[in-house]
């Protein structure tokens, strides 16, 4: 069964999610996940959807302003957390060290967990792809190995929001590499639309789709599980 996780980013405080959840019906023979913002978690929670944090911290408490934990995820009814977006990486400083420990404290308190890897254009176009692949990859094995509630995302950092997508060719091989390192699930991200999802989910070791824009409206989220759960 493919899983298809819609990651909101910071839209849809919790009146819009209520509105979404009720309209929303995902198929049966698709796994389809809901990541909001924090604010809104509790009121997905109650949807009775799976629902995935956007983020997750590495320490059960403490002075961390601004950041929630795995038992707080857990005490609320959120089922797991994606980590290491590439947004995330960006313009918040996450390293392949803190994405390595928020993995392995989440899936230690019993969450699961979506880590997220993929290259920029320059890697890509300068060669650089297998090279940041693997260390992202390896730090995440390294900490946790193959767990069984743990999921990879590539999402190639040029695809995400652009509007352009990785071929179904780029994605296949980009994905026989990452389960050569790390043999797990492996979600495909960057620009999953209604129009390009059956081609990108039936490549070979594409295990679903994270989708950003694509998962705000619920009949575009909706018809992109609709075509998951066809396959
Ligand atoms: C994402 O945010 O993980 C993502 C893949 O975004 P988009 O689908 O908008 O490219």
């Amino acid at each position: 069964m493919k899983l298809i996780a819609g990651n909101w980013k910071m839209f849809k405080g919790p009146r819009e999610t209520r509105e979404f959840c009720d309209r929303f019906h995902p198929p049966e023979g698709v796994e389809a996940v809901l990541c909001p913002p924090d604010v809104s978690l509790a009121t997905a929670v109650e949807s009775g959807f799976t629902i995935f944090a956007q983020n997750v911290h590495w320490a059960a408490d403490g002075a961390y302003t601004g950041e929630i934990s795995a038992p707080m995820l857990l005490e609320l009814g959120v089922d797991g957390a994606i980590v290491g977006h590439s947004e995330r990486r960006q313009y918040f400083g996450e390293t392949d060290e803190m994405v390595a420990r928020r993995t392995v404290t989440a899936l230690e308190a019993g969450l699961r967990v979506i880590a997220c890897v993929g290259e920029s254009l320059e890697e890509r176009q300068s060669g650089q792809m297998a090279v940041v692949l693997r260390v992202q990859v390896e730090a995440v094995k390294d900490a946790v190995g193959d767990h069984e509630r743990l999921v990879l995302a590539y999402e190639p950092v040029w695809a995400i929001g652009t509007g352009q997508n990785a071929t179904p060719d780029q994605a296949r091989e980009a994905h026989a590499f990452i389960k050569g390192l790390l043999d797990v699930p492996v979600l495909y991200g960057g620009s999953v639309k209604l129009e390009n999802a059956e081609e990108l989910l039936s490549e070979d070791g594409v295990d679903g789709a994270l989708v950003g824009g694509a998962s705000l409206d619920v009949e575009s989220f909706t018809a992109i599980c609709r075509t998951a759960a066809n396959l």
